[in-house]
């Protein structure tokens, strides 16, 4: 049965529901309506604390469980997600502005979906052992960490959580867990998923509130041995430097100035189809977004009225409605970020295409919408060609041989993906090895494969999660020698 959003969301500490002990509380806004919905918990050091002792005191017997034991529990989280996935996708459209269609038909799924994958990685992720000679055993341990921090965003709130707290509870950590202030609800729904499949109380902590309040007091403690973070790059450049004053392990997924890239002889329908998806679900606000679109002079033409067609019946509009494509933005000032950087634009000298405005579903509409918006015209200097605007906005580029648009391609400070569209295998090799980038899509977009290793490069990231990437940075490897005397 649906839970009632409470007024005041609380933690979730010790496998119980607090409000934050000094009584901190943040409005929440659903960005779709501009209203306040509810409270979050706003939780400070008081919080952590319980939330730590409630950690440590159930690690040991939560790493002492076979991992098959660990791996039941995961399962009964994965299939609590999928019995209640309309609920989950109604909390997450409401709570970021997120079209409903996606959310429930991908994003819910894929988080119960990721659950399951490390509840059955960790039952195959094998110590090794290493021949060393008669009277000699040579192995190696992966042990777990111990209390791990798993810091997630607002653009995909559950998705990314569960990327994180799977493999780390899969290895035998225990977790707490700091979603976004700006979309705390699904983990809240999640924290009472977790208490009713039984899984023991302190193993999953979830504490609520400000990225410069508790999140940082997180990152900082010195019991916290480990940080895995998704977010902007700037606070990730932040947590790298308190991860390393203290040695603590750090992995950063950051943001991303994704090309997509269209040769002359690639599937032009299917490159244009994939453009739009890239550049316009969930508003633009995905790190792999194709923010950038560079199209081959030849067709440059041709390819553009490919687009303004598609846009001709994009659905911006109410998220909760199925047939909507593109809902509102995360927040009232990412709106004026986003449109603030579209008026640099123009003022630049670019050309919009379509769009540049925000939008009113409705006459009274008081949501954070912006129209979907195709720039042309910009050098690759430019600010909207280097600088990640997480909003509608594609900016579209000309190249005339490939090594104008490697060199475009390889221009800004990310490196997180790239798409490239061609019918020729030997340029896709060229471009794939030459492209600064941690993943690389040949005439296809964000195609995921939860066993191969997500992240990027340059100021993308520091660290790959996915596959056996996560359960290594979970771990702790110990090498073990054993020798004695006598017959082997
Ligand atoms: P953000 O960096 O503002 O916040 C991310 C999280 O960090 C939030 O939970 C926030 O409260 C917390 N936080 C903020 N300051 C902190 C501090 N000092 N100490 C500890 N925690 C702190 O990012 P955002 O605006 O929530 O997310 C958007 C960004 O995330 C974009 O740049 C996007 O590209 C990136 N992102 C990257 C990936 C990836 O896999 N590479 C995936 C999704 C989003």
């Amino acid at each position: 049965m649906a839970s009632k959003i409470p007024e005041i969301i609380p933690n979730y500490i010790g496998g119980e529901f607090l409000p934050a002990k000094e009584g901190g509380k943040l409005d929440v806004v659903a960005p779709a309506t501009g209203k306040i919905y509810a409270q979050l918990s706003n939780s400070s050091e008081a919080d952590l604390a319980l939330a730590i002792q409630a950690a440590e005191s159930a690690q040991p017997a939560w790493a002492d469980l076979k991992p098959e034991e660990r791996a039941k529990y995961l399962f009964k989280i994965a299939d609590l997600i999928d019995a209640n996935i309309p609920e989950f996708a109604n909390l997450e459209s409401m709570d970021t502005g997120k079209a409903i269609r996606f959310v429930e038909d991908i994003e819910v799924p894929r988080a119960a979906a990721n659950i399951r994958f490390y509840a059955s990685a960790i039952i195959h992720f094998a110590s090794e052992s290493h021949a060393a000679g008669a009277n000699v055993i040579n192995f190696t341990r992966r042990d777990p960490l111990g209390v791990v921090a798993c810091i997630s965003p607002w653009n995909f709130p559950l998705h990314l959580l569960s990327w994180k707290i799977a493999p780390a509870l899969a290895a035998g950590n225990v977790v707490i867990a700091k979603p976004s202030e700006l979309s705390p609800l699904t983990a809240w729904r999640l924290s009472e998923i977790c208490q009713e499949a039984g899984l023991p109380a302190g193993v999953l902590n979830i504490l609520h509130g400000e990225g410069g309040g508790i999140g940082e007091a997180l990152i900082s403690h010195p019991r916290v041995k480990a940080i895995s973070f998704t977010g902007g790059t700037a606070t990730g450049r932040h947590i790298a430097s308190v991860g390393a004053a203290k040695l603590k392990k750090v992995s950063l997924e950051l943001g991303g100035k994704n090309p997509l890239i269209v040769f002359a002889d690639a599937n032009l329908e299917k490159a244009a189809d994939a453009a739009i998806r890239a550049g316009f679900q969930n508003a633009g606000q995905i790190c792999l977004c194709g923010s950038r679109l560079l199209i081959e002079q030849s067709i440059y033409d041709k390819f553009k009225a490919l687009l303004l067609k598609r846009l001709e019946t994009w659905n911006l509009g109410n998220p909760s409605e199925r047939s909507t494509d593109q809902g509102a933005v995360i927040s009232k000032a990412h709106r004026e970020k986003i449109l603030g950087y579209i008026d640099r634009a123009k003022a630049d000298g670019a050309k919009i295409l379509t769009g540049g405005k925000s939008y009113k579903p409705s006459a009274d509409s008081q949501g954070f919408f912006v129209e979907p918006t195709l720039i042309e015209g910009l050098a690759c200097e430019n600010a909207i060609n280097q600088e990640e605007v997480f909003g509608p906005v594609v900016s579209l580029q000309t190249f005339k041989t490939e090594p104008e648009a490697l060199r475009i391609a390889n221009s800004t400070k990310y490196g997180l993906s790239a798409s490239i569209w061609t019918q020729d295998i030997g340029r896709a090799s060229r471009m794939s090895k030459a492209i600064e980038a941690g993943i690389v899509w040949v005439n296809c977009w964000n195609v995921r494969d939860l066993r191969t290793p997500f992240g990027g490069v340059k100021e993308s990231g520091m660290g790959r999660e996915g596959g056996w990437e996560s359960l290594r940075f979970f771990t702790e490897a110990k090498n073990i020698c054993i020798q004695w005397e006598g017959q082997a």
